[in-house]
């Protein structure tokens, strides 16, 4: 998972764009870039936090009323900052481009565009693929006059090559700036208008939180298989199109475990969604007949469902991890059993909340187990006499394709197992789950237009419906190779 972001602004963005890049860094830490354009293309991107890669000097060096931004997860390769995002083309015009998602058939493109287009693909970031697959149709047409159309048909030539989940964000320079959602709208993207000024301002992002941040009040969804072109005319014309027809699959999991809960997604506010998650697995609570003294939440995710299913049961809650907010990037280390131990470092119990209390902890999910297992313990610990453990989201047992790194099939605790076979495993007195289909209705609550979401780590079925048992393998491999060079994040941050 990365965020995403562009501006087209009528004054200089760096500053309006160094801010929103801190609000969307909760969707990548493992790098960071940023690009802005007046006339030329200027770019800093490095490997770490935004406020480790940018300073005095190469702020003032980025200049310009148009930049692009992001925030790298890293799904593919192995982290270098060679596959730091954005990246740009000389020809033709100048375009730039930075994505959120996963190219499901990248190394089929990277191969394809080398032997048939004679381009070399230098990093290994799918982005890359789809800036040079883009530029490739604009390329047959410079000499005709440029439209819109023809910038849709080039997004419409995007589309037919590439597999995945991506949605991205484009500068063509002195042509306009351009946001696209892949056809099944996987990835979230936003659209933000402002008015306060002769010409309007527009940006892009994968949250509203960014959009807020850069004063931008009116936003809306970019659609699946749809794309907004402004222009570069003196009034800033903006085009929409929807480009392609498939069914509507936004990703679940953001609302469970990865945007922010002030941001609203697919017209669908985060926080709202797992107040309903919190209250769903509330019933299942009280259908369990548990003895519980105390709720607590495993922070940060899981605060808003923790509230709300301590208020549904009429049981008491409160803070009783307190996370260590100055320990950043423990998904760095290498090997397990340092994650494992990175998790303590992290998370530091209250003693007198849980001691010889019946515990209810609650987290957004369990993936491995080792985050669970290991908090149970420090629990156990602090003299918690019962220890259960919820979680508002059903169980994971699938490995998603489409940029949210969750491990190889055979890492899913819930992989084979029954929820008291996951409590033998990670010491819980007892482990409840969210149910699936109650899951799914809690999110689509504030959005019945959308029929149903990716579900696929969940269910196993992928909507894209070309995810072959062999892409799978082939992203299982590549993640397996990775593990022995980058651990990826602990699994306690949000
Ligand atoms: P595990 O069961 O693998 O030890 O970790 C579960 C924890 O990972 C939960 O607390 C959850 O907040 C977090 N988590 C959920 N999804 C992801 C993800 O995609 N990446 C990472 N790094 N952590 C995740
Ligand atoms: Fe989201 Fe899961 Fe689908 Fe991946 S597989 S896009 S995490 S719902
Ligand atoms: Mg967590």
């Amino acid at each position: 998972m990365c965020g995403v972001l562009g501006i087209y602004d009528n004054e200089e963005v760096i500053g309006k764009i160094y801010d929103a890049m801190l609000t969307i860094q909760h969707r990548g830490q493992d790098s960071a870039g940023i690009l802005t354009y007046d006339g030329k293309y200027h770019i800093k991107k490095g490997n770490g936090l935004v406020q480790d890669i940018f300073d005095q000097r190469n702020i003032y060096r980025l200049r310009g009323h148009v930049g692009i931004g992001h925030t790298r997860y890293p799904t593919v390769g192995e982290g270098s900052v060679e596959d730091a995002q954005p990246f740009w083309v000389n020809y033709p015009y100048g375009i730039a481009a930075a994505h959120n998602g996963n190219v499901t058939n990248f190394l089929e493109l990277k191969k394809d565009l080398f032997e048939k287009s004679h381009k070399i693909i230098n990093s290994n970031c799918d982005v890359e693929v789809i800036l040079n697959i883009f530029a490739e149709y604009l390329e047959r047409f410079t000499s005709k006059e440029f439209t819109p159309e023809l910038v849709f048909n080039a997004v419409k030539y995007v589309y037919k090559r590439v597999k995945g989940s991506y949605s991205v964000v484009i500068h063509i320079a002195n042509k306009g700036m351009l946001g696209f959602r892949d056809p099944y709208g996987l990835r979230p993207l936003l659209f933000g208008i402002k008015g306060d000024k002769m010409v309007n301002s527009y940006a892009f992002a994968s949250e509203s939180v960014a959009l807020d941040v850069m004063g931008f009040k009116n936003y809306e969804d970019v659609g699946p298989g749809s794309a907004i072109f402004i222009d570069n005319s003196k009034n800033r014309q903006v085009h929409r199109k929807k480009i392609i027809n498939k069914p509507f699959r936004p990703c679940i999991f953001e609302y469970i475990y990865f945007a922010r809960p002030d941001s609203f997604l697919n017209g669908i506010n985060v926080d709202k969604a797992r107040v309903e998650l919190g209250k769903s697995l509330a019933k299942r609570i009280r259908l369990s007949n548990l003895d519980i003294d105390v709720v607590v939440p495993v922070p940060d995710s899981s605060r808003t469902a923790a509230i709300q299913i301590a208020r549904e049961l009429k049981l008491k809650y409160r803070e009783g991890l307190v996370k260590n907010r100055y320990i950043g990037r423990t998904f760095i280390m290498p090997g397990n059993i340092e994650r494992i131990k990175s998790i303590r470092h992290k998370l530091n119990p209250i003693r007198h909340v849980f001691e010889g209390k019946k515990v209810l902890l609650v987290d957004d999910s369990i993936v491995r187990g080792n985050t669970s297992r290991s908090i149970i313990q420090m629990v156990r610990d602090a003299g918690a006499e019962k220890i259960y453990f919820a979680s508002y989201s059903a169980p994971l047992a699938n490995p998603c394709v489409y940029g949210i790194d969750m491990q190889t099939s055979g890492e899913f605790i819930a992989r084979d197992s029954t929820p008291e076979q996951i409590a033998a495993k990670i010491g819980a007195d007892a482990v409840i789950y969210q149910d699936l289909d109650e899951m799914e209705k809690d999110v689509r609550k504030q959005n019945k237009h959308i029929q149903s979401f990716c579900k696929a780590c969940f269910t196993g079925y992928y909507p894209t419906g070309d995810v072959s048992s062999e892409i799978l393998r082939t992203i299982e491999k590549e993640r397996d190779d990775n593990k022995c060079k980058v651990n990826e994040e602990d699994g306690t941050d949000e």
